[in-house]
């Protein structure tokens, strides 16, 4: 942090300030200038802002020097961070494709969706036991009844499983019973939660919230790392714009700039980014020239029969065709699909 002192500070001044600092366990560094004196500390950051040194009577203007996530940072940890997931791994060299139906319905859709997802190419099947949807009235998922199901259907076709959990006692239940745990876009902020897959050492899908900053959802991976779980993969899934011909708007900009300043996966969700079936494979496409890690995509055996999210979800087939459009742009990215 870079603190700019008050024209005509003392040196005597300089040192009540560089005390301070010191006292907090933090580097003093005191730069005197011809018309002003700056001061450094380095350290943790937020151990400095307890100080609130943006308040003291001798200090103009505090201006960190990093960002205020760091353990996610590029800046402290420069190569990309590699995450095995079942037998998958999000990596510089893979590209990691994740499928399966908005929500677990029965068993039947359960075994129909992951044959068919395995023979397209689909690493990991996703399936939502507990759904947060735009409407509370909506169809809220099976809970724990659909687990069964659900983990029987992935590992009869050798298939690591995806799963939300929308509350801190789902996390209890369901840790170790999946290979990744997703937090959806309507919790990205909920820090008990975040708290809960932080003590686990469960792989997490931390998805950005809809009228979330980039920035917000780099500090809510930093808060699970601070927790103590570093396998934490970034999800792109769309945000609120003013725009309402897509259900939302999908920002690749924060794709491109994520994998800039952080040294995490990054998966884009083309589903509910578009909320548009036909518009999946496009945007499937588009993330993977923007330098995505990876993809979750909703598919379903009968999307027009789906308790959730039917008009986005793809056929078995449609996904065959985009696991074919993709291979191009995953081979041009210099990656291999896996
Ligand atoms: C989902 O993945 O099914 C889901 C509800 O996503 P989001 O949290 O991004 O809306
Ligand atoms: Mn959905």
């Amino acid at each position: 942090m870079i603190i700019v002192m008050k024209a005509n500070s003392s040196q005597s001044d300089a040192e009540e300030l560089l005390t301070l600092i010191k006292g907090r366990g933090l580097e003093p560094l005191y730069m005197p200038g011809e018309e002003r004196t700056v001061l450094g500390a380095l350290g943790d950051e937020r151990v400095l802002a307890e100080l609130h040194l943006e308040n003291h009577p001798l200090v103009d203007e505090v201006k960190p020097i990093l960002s205020p996530y760091k353990k996610v940072s590029r800046e402290i940890h420069p190569e990309d961070t590699n995450i095995k997931v079942a037998t998958s791994r999000f990596s510089a060299e893979n590209f990691v494709v994740i499928a399966g139906p908005c929500a677990v319905e029965n068993k039947e859709q359960m075994e129909v969706a992951a044959k068919g997802l395995k023979s397209a190419g689909a690493n990991l099947l996703r399936g939502g036991l507990f759904k947060p949807r735009t409407s509370p009235y909506s169809f809220q998922g099976l809970g724990l009844d659909g687990l069964d199901c659900f983990t029987s259907a992935a590992s009869a076709n050798d298939m690591g499983t995806v799963t939300e959990v929308t509350d801190v006692d789902e996390v209890a239940k369901l840790h170790d019973k999946v290979s990744m745990l997703q937090i959806g876009a309507r919790n990205m902020q909920n820090y008990r939660l975040l708290e809960a897959v932080g003590k686990t050492d469960t792989p997490v899908l931390l998805k950005r919230g809809m009228s979330a900053k980039v920035d917000e959802l780099l500090l809510a991976a930093e808060y699970i790392f601070d927790n103590g779980n570093e396998q934490v993969i970034l999800c792109e899934r769309g945000i609120r714009t003013f725009e309402t011909a897509t259900r939302n708007t999908l920002d690749l900009n924060a794709v491109a700039y994520m994998k800039q300043r952080s040294h995490l996966p990054v998966v884009v969700d083309p589903s509910h980014g578009t909320g548009i079936r036909d518009l999946v494979i496009p945007m499937a496409k588009a993330a993977v020239a923007a330098g995505a890690d990876g993809l979750i995509v909703e598919v379903h055996p009968e999307p027009t029969k789906a308790t959730s999210d039917a008009h986005q979800q793809l056929t078995i087939k449609q996904f065959e065709d985009l696991m074919r459009q993709i291979e191009p742009f995953v081979k041009a990215s210099g990656r291999k699909l896996g």
